[in-house]
């Protein structure tokens, strides 16, 4: 018997270029939402963003209402549901690098509310896709949540935020070799269910971002272009999957453990670049794709050793040993990595 049923959740405007900032109010009127937008930024993207996003919304009637928070935190997405809630509010946009997107995907999934997300970085692909995590304790508090219904994304807002969050953009995006390979393998050996569509929408999104590598320059708007929109096509992946499997493999999981051992020593994107540097090495041996993934990420000026990242060497090896316990994900680590295994894999591909 045929039973086979599925559920693609995408995002429904997507609006990507110079100056579109101006043109939110649009992409949300076109989605009928109702009743009254909550502003959720933190306080540089509210000074390069969120306010103008707020004026818009009441130079044509609304009454926005407006949260600026500060620090990531489960605290922080209970501040915004408390304040969405006192306010009445209809929708939310998340107006941010990242941080105040997490934030707001979390409280209107909690709160049963649309949400537009605004990214002012082009950091990581957590801005176009549902899922979201925040610190909590020493463990991190994830939700699988429906993606944004509209995305605005202002190349022009892109391309003054720090270069070093777009290279951690691109990484983040490099890192779909290694994720989709993973995904392959943990169909082979656990029957995990994979999508031929999403593995080769996130894989070709890597290939194509490798390929225009030479036009991803500091400075360039046209750079935020190219990062911004391979970021859209991993989301979009990753709501054909329904699942993040397309984007995020061993690499992510060592990610996940260096913020665990060490919080905010570096950006997600880059960690998962250097992860997926190891990754490929542990997927193909000596003579696989780990030279090209590396040999990427140095042409974009995306970190590739543990002291690029101002990680120490130990730390480095005590995430690879431990990173399979994360979480009940099937990776190329397996059970996990002895650390002489460890170490080898590090030394071999340079990262200590
Ligand atoms: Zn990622």
């Amino acid at each position: 018997m045929f039973d086979k049923r599925t559920w693609i959740r995408l995002p429904r405007n997507v609006v990507v270029g110079h100056g579109v900032l101006g043109e939110t109010i649009d992409a949300v009127e076109e989605l009928h939402l109702a009743g009254r937008p909550l502003v959720v930024s933190s306080p540089t993207p509210h000074d390069v963003a969120g306010e103008r996003v707020v004026e818009q919304f009441a130079d044509q009637g609304y009454d926005p209402a407006e949260i600026v928070i500060d620090e990531a935190s489960f605290g922080a997405v209970e501040k915004v549901i408390e304040y969405a809630e006192s306010v009445d509010a209809g929708f939310l946009l998340g107006v941010g690098g990242g941080k105040a997107i997490d934030i707001t995907k979390m409280a209107a999934d909690d709160l049963g509310l649309g949400f537009v997300s605004v990214p002012t970085a082009a950091s990581h692909d957590g801005i176009v896709s549902g899922r979201g995590s925040v610190p909590e304790g020493d463990t991190r508090h994830s939700v699988a949540a429906e993606p944004p219904l509209a995305v605005v994304a202002d190349t022009t807002v892109l391309a003054e935020a720090p270069w070093r969050l777009t290279t951690a953009g691109c990484a983040d995006i490099i890192s779909n070799y290694t994720a989709v390979r993973d995904w392959e393998l943990a169909q082979r050996l656990q029957n995990v269910e994979y999508s031929e569509y999403a593995g080769a929408l996130a894989r070709m999104t890597a290939e194509m971002l490798v390929e225009s590598a030479g036009s991803v320059k500091r400075g360039l708007e046209e750079s935020a272009w190219i990062v911004v929109k391979a970021l859209v096509s991993s989301g979009v992946a990753m709501s054909i999957a329904d699942s993040s499997r397309p984007a995020s493999g061993a690499e992510h999981l060592f990610s996940h453990q260096l913020d665990r051992l060490v919080p905010d020593a570096a950006l997600h994107g880059h960690q998962v670049g250097v992860g997926s540097i190891i990754t490929a090495y542990l997927q193909d041996g000596e003579k696989g794709m780990w030279r090209n993934i590396r040999d990427a990420l140095a042409q974009i000026g995306a970190p590739t050793t543990a002291e690029e990242l101002g990680i120490d060497d130990e730390t480095v090896v005590e995430a690879l040993t431990t990173a399979h316990e994360i979480r009940d994900r099937y990776t190329i680590l397996g059970n996990g990595m002895s650390e002489e295994a460890a170490i080898e894999a590090a030394t071999v591909t340079g990262v200590i």
